[in-house]
C-alpha cells in the first residue's frame, strides 16, 4: 500500500488516542469525546485514524472501530473516503474486507446526516464514497470469507462476525449463512442470537436451520430470536417452509445435461441484467444418494464470456449443457436440495453460497428424473451401490443391480444388450424394464412418437 506524506506528529497523536481508549472501562460518552476531540484535530488526523485501521495490534480493531462509529456528518465523511481506499487495496483480505464493509456502511449514513454540534454535512466537493454493494453480492466473495474465516482462531471468528451481528442489515445475511455453513456450535449460537437484529424474513430460512441443528443451545437460541423477531412484527409462522430469496437479476439462460446412468445431471442457471454482468451457477444433482454432489459458479462476466465458459464446462463434464426450462431446471435443484435435507446430508458450502442464482420454481414440474428411485422390475430401493455395480436410472425408470444383470435383448429387434457395455434406451412397458438398441431407437424416431 503506498502511503501518502503525514505529518508525523499527527500519526502518533492519533495512535496515541487509540491506545489510550479502554474499551472496557470507557462510557458511549468518553469514547464518543475522544471521537470529538480527533475531529478536532482536523482531516488529517481523522483519515489517519482510518488509513491505520488494519494495523494491527491487540484490540487495535474494536478501538478504531469504536472511535470511526462516533462519527458524523464532516467527519464521517473524511473517514468514508480513506476508507474507501483502504478498501480498494489489494491487500486486503477477505473478512478485512467484510469488516471494513461494515463500517463504511455506517459512515455512510452518518456522513449524510448533519453533524453533532450543526455543522455543515459532506466535506466541499467530496462525493459520498459510494458503498461497494458488488462485494455484498458476490458469491466467490462470500467463499473467500468462509474460507479465511475457518482458518481464525474462535476469538477472531468471533470479531469477524459481531460488526455483522451488531448492524443487523440484510445484506450481510449472506455471509451469515456461510458462517453457520461451517457447522460450528459456538458460531451458530452467535448467529442464533444476533439473528434477532435483522426484522426480516430473509432471516427466516436461516433460523430454520439453526432449529434443526444438534447443539440445544443454538436451538434454544434461534427459538429465542424466533420470539424476537415476532414481537418486531415478522410473520414468523412461515419459518418451516421459507426459502433463501433468489437473486433479483433476471434468468437469460437454464441448461441441463442429460442425465448419466446413475442419473445424475449437471444443472446451469445464468442471471444478467446488464452487458459484463452474467453470473452463473452449475449444481450437479444425484437422485440416487446425495441430492447435491457438488456446485459451483462465476461472476462477472460478459455475454461472450460466459459463452466461452459454456463449452469449456460441457468439456469439463464430458457432455453438451442443453436448453431446459427454467422452471424445470429450478425445481430439479429445489427436489435435489429437498431430498438431501430429508436423508441429513451437509449442503456443500458452494451450494449455499450458489442456491440464490438458482432461484426457486415458480410452479410444480415434472422432472426428468425420479429422485430416491426404486427398481421398477423389484421395488428395491435403488441405492449408489446399484448404480456402481450396473444398476440403472433413467428417467423415471429404475432398474437395481440384481435386475439390471439379467440377461436382455433389443425389446424390438431381440439383439442381446449387455447393461453396461452396450448403448441403448430405456422404456417401462407393463411393469418391465425394456432396453431397445440404439438401432432400433433411432429407426423408430421418425415413425412414432416417442
Ligand atoms: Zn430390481
Ligand atoms: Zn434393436
Amino acid at each position: 500500500m503506498t502511503k501518502p506524506p503525514e505529518e508525523p506528529s499527527i500519526g502518533r497523536q492519533v495512535d496515541q488516542f487509540v491506545a489510550a481508549l479502554d474499551l472496557e472501562g470507557a462510557s458511549n460518552e468518553d469514547i464518543a469525546a475522544l471521537a470529538e476531540q480527533l475531529v478536532g484535530m482536523g482531516r488529517e488526523a481523522v483519515e489517519g485514524l482510518a488509513r491505520g485501521a488494519l494495523r494491527p495490534g491487540p484490540s487495535r480493531r474494536e478501538q478504531v472501530a469504536a472511535l470511526l462509529a462516533c462519527l458524523e456528518g464532516e467527519g464521517a465523511s473524511w473517514a468514508l473516503a480513506t476508507l474507501g481506499e483502504v478498501l480498494g487495496s489489494r491487500s486486503v483480505s477477505p473478512t478485512e474486507r467484510v469488516w471494513l464493509l461494515t463500517i463504511l456502511r455506517r459512515l455512510e449514513e452518518a456522513a449524510a446526516s448533519p453533524a453533532r454540534g450543526g455543522a455543515g454535512s459532506r466535506a466541499a466537493g467530496e462525493e459520498p464514497g459510494e458503498l461497494p454493494d458488488g462485494l455484498l453480492a458476490d458469491e466467490t466473495e462470500w467463499l473467500l470469507w468462509r474460507e479465511e474465516l475457518e482458518t481464525l482462531t474462535p476469538a477472531e471468528q468471533e470479531m469477524a462476525l459481531a460488526p455483522i451481528l451488531e448492524g443487523g442489515d440484510a445484506r450481510f445475511l449472506p455471509l451469515l449463512e456461510m458462517a453457520m455453513s461451517l457447522r460450528q456450535p459456538s458460531l451458530d449460537v452467535a448467529v442464533a442470537s444476533g439473528l434477532a437484529r435483522f426484522p426480516t424474513p430473509a432471516t427466516l430460512p436461516l433460523l430454520r436451520e439453526l432449529l434443526r441443528r444438534a447443539d440445544p443451545l443454538v436451538r434454544k437460541r434461534a427459538r429465542e430470536t424466533l420470539l424476537a423477531l415476532e414481537r418486531q412484527g415478522v410473520e414468523t409462522r412461515e419459518v418451516f417452509v421459507a426459502s433463501v430469496e433468489e437473486s433479483d437479476e433476471p434468468v437469460v439462460a437454464a441448461l441441463a445435461t442429460r442425465p448419466d446412468r446413475g442419473g445424475q445431471m449437471a444443472v446451469l442457471i445464468a442471471r444478467g441484467n446488464a452487458p459484463g454482468r452474467v453470473r452463473y451457477a452449475v449444481v450437479v444433482i444425484d437422485p440416487v444418494e446425495g441430492g447435491i454432489v457438488r456446485a459451483w459458479g462465476e461472476s462477472g462476466l460478459t455475454e461472450a464470456e460466459f459463452r466461452e465458459h459454456l463449452v469449456g464446462l460441457g468439456n469439463q463434464v464430458g457432455q453438451d449443457f442443453l436448453p431446459l426450462d427454467v422452471n424445470t431446471a429450478q425445481a430439479l435443484v429445489a427436489e435435489a436440495e429437498e431430498y438431501a435435507c430429508r436423508q441429513g446430508r451437509e449442503l456443500p458450502a458452494e451450494y449455499v453460497a450458489w442456491r440464490r442464482c438458482v432461484g426457486k420454481p415458480g410452479a410444480p414440474a415434472e422432472l426428468p428424473v425420479a429422485f430416491a428411485p426404486s427398481c421398477s422390475e423389484c421395488g428395491k430401493r435403488v441405492r449408489g451401490g446399484d448404480i456402481a455395480r450396473g444398476g440403472l436410472v433413467v428417467g423415471r425408470v429404475a432398474l437395481c443391480a440384481r435386475c439390471a444383470e439379467k440377461p436382455r435383448g433389443c425389446a424390438v429387434c431381440g439383439r442381446a444388450l449387455h447393461h453396461i457395455f452396450d448403448d441403448f434406451f430405456v422404456r417401462e412397458a407393463g411393469g418391465r424394464v425394456q432396453f431397445v438398441c440404439l438401432r432400433c431407437a433411432r429407426g423408430r424416431q421418425g415413425k412414432s412418437s416417442p
